[in-house]
């Protein structure tokens, strides 16, 4: 599942879901303690607002100038990739599309016996697994750190992740 990490005012950090399901947009605002925060329903006072799309993750601004990605204002629609760091309003967030989950015993990798394209290895419970962003196929973390790119023949995507192995799995709460 993809997320923004956004820095808040007092120096911690803070994930934020997107959602991927059907067409469903995530908002993206600044709330009143200055901190970024992602809604379902758009707002008067959604600065952007992110939509997926053909496993692509599409921002818009929704008011002029007020959000950049790597410090170029979006005007009027921007790809994110992962790793981008997206300005909004004085707040900086990065958008992390590469995460590492932890597979739990009832996942549907599991119960479809699938298998990391790389080490042909069965998934397991507990297993630490990263999905493609454009096709979703799942692969062990290490093979993802090894090969840096899905190892679907039929996708093209070059992973962006630095692999210290750390990134993104305090998320899963395993
Ligand atoms: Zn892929």
């Amino acid at each position: 599942m993809a997320y923004l990490e956004s820095r808040n005012p007092d120096g911690t950090t803070t994930q934020l879901p997107l959602t991927a399901q059907g067409d469903r947009r995530s908002y993206l605002s600044v709330d009143k303690d200055g901190r970024a925060e992602i809604t379902s329903t758009g707002g008067g006072d959604a600065l952007g607002v992110i939509t997926p799309t053909k496993g692509r993750w599409i921002l818009a601004s929704n008011k002029a100038g007020a959000v950049r990605v790597n410090g170029q204002v979006v005007a009027p629609l921007k790809v994110l990739t992962h790793n981008d760091q997206i300005g909004l309003g004085g707040l900086t967030l990065r958008f992390c599309a590469e995460v590492i989950e932890a597979l739990a015993d009832d996942s549907p990798l599991l119960r479809r016996r699938l298998r990391c394209p790389y080490t042909h290895e069965l998934f397991k419970p507990g297993d630490r697994v990263v999905r493609c962003p454009d096709c979703n196929t799942a692969h062990s973390v290490l093979a993802w750190f090894e090969h840096k790119a899905c190892g679907n023949p039929h996708c093209s995507y070059q992973a962006q992740m630095v692999g210290d192995g750390g990134e993104g799995g305090a998320a899963d709460g395993a």
